[in-house]
């Protein structure tokens, strides 16, 4: 049984992650230092996966803004700290509506970082210059920040009303390392109920794979992720159960792809940029981190049918 204080200290872990592989110019990222002080130093190859899930998931959120044309919504399952609504506006690239949501104790904090900084609140749209707050919510014209328990449907279910969510509009779901911490049985129900609300959707999900050893055992090697280690999490899957998942609870496809394939995935000229920041004596020691980490997609309706990744 996962901690629920364990898992949502993991968005601590993946922010300060974020954070200092920002400042060593990995990605740009211009807001990422309001929600988080503290940068953790980490070896080049945790720095390059990072680069990775963002520039993967990056990839998929594109195709998804391009297919639907600017008239869908985004919805960020356990979003934490995550920055992309304040980078697309930055980049002229907004969906129509915007919906992150996290544990109440999470989105308190980042309703707080908010209010307090102007080049956070500034960005949100207003209809008639108003902002609505309540300690752990909030909501404004194209941006919705929501405390919830992702393993509460009825819940779920009304905040997403609130949340002024259109049920028939094309529709991303991003999970990024939030899956994992959650329970099967209450994942498969979060996956089949949303299957079932949303008909035209593409779902997004990053998170750890193949971390069983050939006698099936958990690897408890240094390649699993602190947050993982802080959670007590040990349910990996294989690329196949990923897929499976969302199959068999009411989703027309899925695809996936270990992070090797998505990294190799990447254009040539930016892994080369990225690759002279910093010295990796073991190229191998990056295989194998990414090797255990995969994205799998899977899609309702025509728009987003067999999406994949780009040849690299
Ligand atoms: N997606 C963000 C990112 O990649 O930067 C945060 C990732 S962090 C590893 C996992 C997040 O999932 C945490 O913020 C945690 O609170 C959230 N989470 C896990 N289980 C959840 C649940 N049952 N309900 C709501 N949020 C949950």
């Amino acid at each position: 049984m996962v901690d629920d204080e364990a898992t949502q200290a993991t968005n601590d872990d993946a922010s300060e992650c974020k954070r200092h592989a920002v400042n060593l110019g990995y990605w740009t990222d211009p807001f990422i230092n309001f929600f988080v002080r503290q940068t953790i130093r980490k070896p080049p190859e945790i720095n390059r996966g990072y680069y990775a899930r963002v520039k993967g998931t990056e990839y998929f959120i594109e195709r998804f803004l391009k297919l639907s044309d600017g008239k869908g919504q985004i919805i960020n399952l356990g979003a934490g700290f995550d920055t992309l609504y304040w980078r697309l506006k930055d980049a002229r690239k907004s969906p129509q509506n915007f919906v992150e949501l996290d544990f109440p104790s999470v989105t308190a904090k980042k309703c707080y970082h908010i209010k307090k900084h102007k080049q956070l609140i500034d960005r949100l749209n207003t209809e008639d210059g108003e902002i609505k707050f309540s300690t752990t919510d909030l909501h404004a014209a194209d941006y919705h920040l929501i405390g919830t328990d992702l393993r509460h449907i009825s819940e779920l279910s009304n905040k997403l009303t609130q949340a002024e969510v259109d049920f028939n509009s094309p529709t991303l779901f991003l999970s990024e390392c939030v899956l994992v911490y959650i329970d099967s049985n209450a994942t498969s129900f979060l996956i089949k109920w949303l299957a079932q609300k949303f008909p035209n959707s593409l779902f997004v999900n990053y998170e750890q794979v193949n971390m069983r050893d050939k006698f099936g055992q958990v690897m408890l090697s240094n390649l699993r992720c602190r947050g993982c280690l802080l959670a007590g999490v040990e349910d990996c899957e294989s690329l196949e159960t990923q897929q499976r998942r969302f199959t068999i609870n009411g989703w027309e496809g899925s695809s996936s792809w270990t992070m090797v394939e998505i990294y190799d995935s990447l254009p040539e000229s930016e892994r080369k940029r990225i690759e002279r920041i910093e010295m990796l004596d073991e190229r191998e020691l990056l295989t194998q981190l990414l090797q255990h980490y995969c994205i799998a997609i899977a899609w309702n309706g025509p728009m987003f049918k067999n999406i994949s990744i780009a040849q690299g």
